[in-house]
């Protein structure tokens, strides 16, 4: 599949944009302050796969915490200021790897210029992040209101500005709870900057309806080339987040590494319990990936549950590893080819043995 290609950054070592796989990131929700609490969570999430860690800096005290955070951590590490460019400063200096600020909403061009010269002086990228709230009255004049024309149009003037300023290394993200408007947005940018993309669906709610947006919203942007870091904003413990992303990235095949499930959804042909032995699979596959993707694996595999003699053998002959369940018992086909029957008690470890091989 097609992506844009973007300019590169480097966020604490970890590339982003110009070719490099759609890098996965969360932000923490523990208080930045209590390093304890925050160490253990952005170790969570790295555990689970997430690329780049953000943490929000509220005070004095959350951007001074930055400091003892770096020290327990190798995953890079994002400031997420608002309203205060003091704050910014004093996470630069604190060891931030980026730092995220709202340029509309910390005091005007002056203090944006004295964020973006010690962003530069400390060779790191700065993101600018736009929302529908902080778009300037004459754009949203200009536009007719609230709109994707005008959320791209305040990033794009920001970062000609913050170019001027002398910082090129930087990302952009135009966040929007809507989905339709979020996309529009991103068509105007990615045709008007070779910046790299931030993208997510913002504030996309809780359970399987933010799931269900942000695998819509995100997924649009990727299937059109568009985005080279993601964040799924899930209300709830972040580590949640990572899952998601790597499924949804998996889903547009997108994430070097994965390990991709077929599973039909049975019907009145079926005599296995397909739903419990696609579970165990699941559950399988999942640790698999996660040890393909540490190890750096760039293969994509897939494996097919399927549940009869009908349609099953088709499926799982086209994947790397499939299996289609009889009565009691199911055919375990490996590279297109039938290798063996297996008591359907056994299916699952079978099938996971054959992708452990592979
Ligand atoms: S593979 Fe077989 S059991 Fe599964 S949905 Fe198709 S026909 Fe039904």
């Amino acid at each position: 599949m097609h992506r844009r290609l973007t300019r590169q950054v480097s966020i604490g070592g970890v590339t982003v944009g110009g070719g490099a796989p759609v890098r996965i990131q969360s932000m923490t929700n523990t208080d930045t302050r209590d390093v304890a609490a925050t160490v253990g969570q952005i170790l969570a999430l790295a555990e689970a796969g997430c690329q780049i860690v953000r943490v929000a800096v509220p005070d004095e005290a959350a951007a001074a915490a930055i400091r003892g955070i770096k020290k327990q951590i190798s995953v890079p590490l994002v400031a997420d200021i608002h309203f205060s460019h003091r704050l910014a400063l004093a996470a630069i200096d604190a060891g931030a790897d980026k730092i995220r600020i709202n340029p509309g909403n910390i005091g005007g061009e002056e203090n944006v210029r004295e964020v973006v010269a010690a962003a530069k002086a400390a060779g790191i990228p700065v993101r600018i992040g736009v929302n529908s709230g902080s778009v300037e009255k004459e754009l949203l004049a200009a536009h007719g209101g609230r709109s994707a024309a005008a959320l791209a149009e305040s990033a794009l003037r920001w970062e000609e500005k913050i170019r001027a300023m002398g910082l090129e290394d930087l990302v952009i993200s135009v966040k929007s709870s809507d989905v339709v408007e979020n996309l529009e947005a991103h068509r105007i940018l990615s045709a008007r900057t070779d910046t790299p993309l931030h993208i997510g669906i913002t504030e996309a709610g809780v359970g399987e309806a933010a799931l269900v947006k942000s695998a819509v919203g995100i997924g649009a942007l990727l299937l059109e080339g568009i985005g080279d870091t993601v964040r799924v904003s899930l209300t709830g413990d972040p580590v949640a987040e990572i899952a998601a992303a790597k499924q949804i990235l998996a889903s547009v095949g997108q994430l070097p590494g994965a390990v991709n499930l077929i599973s039909c959804p049975t019907c009145g042909r079926c005599q296995a319990n397909l739903a419990g032995l696609a579970e165990e699979v699941r559950a399988g596959i999942e640790k698999l990936e996660s040890a393909r993707i540490a190890a750096g694996r760039k293969d994509v595999l897939t494996v097919a549950v399927m549940g009869c003699a009908v349609n099953g053998p088709g499926e799982a002959a086209h994947a790397d590893v499939g299996i289609a369940c009889g009565k009691g018992q199911a055919v375990l086909f490996k590279k297109g080819a039938q290798v063996g029957t297996v008591r359907e008690a056994d299916a699952a470890a079978a099938v996971l043995s054959e992708a452990e091989k592979l």
